[in-house]
Order: structure tokens, then C-alpha cells, then sequence
């Protein structure tokens, strides 16, 4: 099957790296569109992946973007959607994976009548959404899409509470290659000998650096938490959240942590960073629409504490698997960490039934075949 593939970005989050795992059984015959350019395509080239940046000129509509703003927007990418047209006429199917993909490819398939697929990886909120886009998505989605895949039951909950039809949305979790996560244990030492942290209880954070995912709510907990407690966060701000990464400078500052915390910036080598936290903590105050980072602690066979809202209640049995805390909640956070710091044979058995139950679920090869079925169906109405 031939598939274009579209994403409005050009850096690495979440859905683009979900969307590399996809694209690469079809690398022989699909296309990915990108809408910027970036640290995305070279990773797409890196997997030999063909890649076309599709426009220079940035789209202005912003998650809290009005009607007005958002369609002044669509007349000004009419160009952008005139050529993912004549791209489309080679494909099979137009498969979009952001928001503004979804407007751009759903007017393309309305001019060549291929079928469209949206994968959500959003929750449709108000948390994270004006009631303008979240409109305009549902309304896009359920006129001219064949199927939506929602990444957790929770995307696909508050896609249908705003409309969106159940009849063709599908829920299929993120999938991972789950050898890639097992190889790294024996370094652990190493990276904390790196890092300066050899001998301490090592905390890690890794997400992108914005308000919601809340870095603060750890730093607030690692406050509450004995001196031997520190933590590493990965990520970058990508989004222009630089308040924010002042913000939080500042709160290390006034909470004296400055010799418990590093910043490591984005990193490629999330997993022997990972392998060698004795923790890994999620904590954003918003509800995530999956949690990719979740899962991916656990592949590693790492205790994992999570903010209980959105796909990570999904992803974590609290008290099995890994542990969930109320959202915002630095307290509750803190006394998790301690007791996994004091409890280590038991903190170590949870971490392990973690390892077995994200191998069983998320492995990449079963999550391969349920989207190629689906596909499958698009394809051939
Ligand atoms: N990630 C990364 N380098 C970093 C920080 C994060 O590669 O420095 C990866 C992380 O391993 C995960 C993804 O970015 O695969 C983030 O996905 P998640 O679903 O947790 O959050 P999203 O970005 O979709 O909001």
C-alpha cells in the first residue's frame, strides 16, 4: 500500500516519533510530508525514509487560535494543499498525524478522492484546545475521514464527547521495538558516573519542557525528599515555552536544589539515561493523551510514577505495574519516591511486572499488524 504521510512538524515529539515506528515497514513506497523542517526528516533520512519538507511558511493557527484566525489560515495554505493534492494522486491513502495535517490532507482527499486517515494523538480538551479547533477537528475528521486511530481510550473518549463519531474511530496504542529497551542495563554505572550522580537515588523527568507536563510539580516534590534524592529532567522546550524554562531555573534556585537537579536538554539516548534512573516520574498536570515516556520506563524494566489522568491510566496498574498520584500533587509524588527509595526489593518486583506487562501490550510488531489492518480496510472500501 502506498501512503503519504503528513505532520505540520519538523521537531521531535511524541507523535512524530510514533509516526517514524509507522512509516518504516512502508519505507519502499510512502512519502512523508512534513509542513517544517528539522530535526524530524533527519531522522527520517537517517531510517532512509523518504522525506519532503512541503512548505517553508509556518501555519498560524495555534491550539488556542479563533474560527476566524484558523480559517484566515486555511486560505493562506491553499498552495500547501494544491501540492499535497498532486503528491496524493501516487498514493493509496492520505494518512495524517497532527491537526493541521488533518485540514491540509482531508481538503487534498476531498480533490482526489483517496481516503483519510487522522491518528489523534491529542486529547480534545479544553485543557489543551480552543473550542474553535476542537470543532474544527471533529468536524474535518467526521466529514472526510475513513478511520481515526486514537492513541489511548482516553483520546478517543474526548474525540467522540466532542463529536466526533464513534462508528470509525479505533483505539491503538503507541508500539515500541522492545529489544531496543532491554540492552542497556549493564552501562547504568557508567551513565551515572557521567552524569555526576554515581551513589545517589537517581530521579528522571523526561518530556519536553512546557507548564503541563510539569517539571515544577517534581522539582516542589525533590524538596520534600531527602538529600540523596536527585534528578535529571530531558527535554527541551520546543514549542517557544521559555517562561517557562525560566520559571523553573528559578524555582531550583529558591528551593536550593541546585546541586540535586541537571537539565540535560533534548537527548537521542532517552534509553541509557532511563536504565539508569532508579525512577523514572511523570507529571504532567494535564491529562496526556498516551505517555510514550510511561511505557518506555517500564520497557526498561524502571519503577515508574505517573500523574493519574488521560492514556496513563491505561498504561500503569498502581500498585502492580508501577504507581499513579493525583495530578499537581507534589506531596503525594515526594512519599512515592521515598518509599521507592526505603523499599527496594519491593520497588524492584513492581518495576519487573511493569517489564512484563508493557512487553506483552506495546510490542511494536503486534501494534504493526492491528494498524495494517485497519489500513487494509481503508483501502479497499
Ligand atoms: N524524548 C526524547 N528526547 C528527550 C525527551 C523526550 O527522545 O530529550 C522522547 C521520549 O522518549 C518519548 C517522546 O519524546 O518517546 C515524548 O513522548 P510522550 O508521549 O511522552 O510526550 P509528547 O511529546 O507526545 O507530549
Amino acid at each position: 500500500m502506498k501512503i503519504l504521510f503528513l505532520d505540520q512538524s519538523g521537531k521531535l515529539g511524541g507523535a512524530e516519533l510514533c509516526l517514524l515506528d509507522i512509516a518504516k515497514p512502508y519505507k519502499d513506497s510512502c512519502l512523508v510530508g512534513l509542513f517544517a523542517d528539522g530535526s524530524f526528516k533527519e531522522l527520517l533520512q537517517q531510517h532512509n525514509i523518504p522525506v519532503q519538507i512541503l512548505t517553508t511558511q509556518s501555519i498560524q493557527v495555534r491550539k488556542e487560535s479563533t474560527f476566524l484566525q484558523s480559517l484566515g489560515s486555511i486560505s493562506s495554505i491553499a498552495p500547501l494543499i494544491a501540492q499535497v493534492a498532486r503528491l496524493a494522486r501516487d498514493y493509496d491513502v492520505i494518512y495524517t498525524n497532527t491537526q493541521k495535517a488533518l485540514i491540509v490532507g482531508a481538503l487534498a482527499s476531498v480533490l482526489t478522492r483517496r481516503p483519510l486517515v487522522y491518528h489523534l494523538h491529542d486529547i480534545l480538551s479544553t485543557d489543551h484546545f480552543s473550542s474553535t479547533n476542537r470543532y474544527l477537528a471533529v468536524t474535518v475528521a467526521n466529514r472526510c475521514a475513513s478511520l481515526v486511530i486514537a492513541n489511548s481510550q482516553a483520546t478517543q473518549a474526548a474525540f467522540i464527547a466532542a463529536g466526533g463519531r464513534a462508528d470509525m474511530t479505533h483505539v491503538v496504542y503507541n508500539g515500541f521495538d522492545i529489544r531496543n529497551y532491554q540492552q542497556h542495563q549493564l552501562h547504568s554505572e557508567q551513565v551515572c558516573n557521567q552524569l555526576g550522580l554515581a551513589g545517589k537515588f537517581l530521579v528522571g523527568h523526561f518530556s519536553r519542557l512546557s507548564p503541563w507536563k510539569g517539571q515544577h510539580i517534581l522539582l516542589a516534590a525533590l524538596a520534600q525528599c531527602p538529600e540523596n534524592v536527585v534528578a535529571i529532567f530531558v527535554g527541551d522546550a520546543l514549542f517557544g515555552e521559555e517562561d517557562y524554562v525560566q520559571q523553573i531555573h528559578q524555582q531550583v534556585t529558591e528551593l536550593q536544589l541546585e546541586k540535586r537537579v541537571k537539565f540535560l536538554g533534548f537527548r537521542s539516548d532517552v534509553i541509557p539515561l532511563m536504565n539508569a534512573c532508579d525512577l523514572v516520574t511523570h507529571t504532567s498536570i494535564a491529562p496526556e493523551p498516551f505517555g510514550r515516556v510511561i511505557v518506555e520506563a517500564m520497557l526498561c524494566g524502571r519503577p515508574v510514577v505517573a500523574a493519574q489522568a488521560g492514556g496513563a491510566v491505561e498504561l500503569v496498574e498502581t500498585g502492580k505495574t508501577g504507581w499513579l498520584v493525583p495530578p499537581g500533587e507534589p506531596t503525594q509524588l515526594a512519599s512515592v519516591i521515598v518509599s521507592c527509595l526505603n523499599q527496594p526489593e519491593k520497588t524492584a518486583a513492581i518495576a519487573y511486572q511493569g517489564q512484563l506487562a508493557a512487553n506483552q501490550r506495546f510490542d511494536l510488531q503486534v501494534i504493526e499488524q492491528q494498524l495494517t489492518q485497519l489500513l487494509n480496510q481503508v483501502n479497499i472500501k
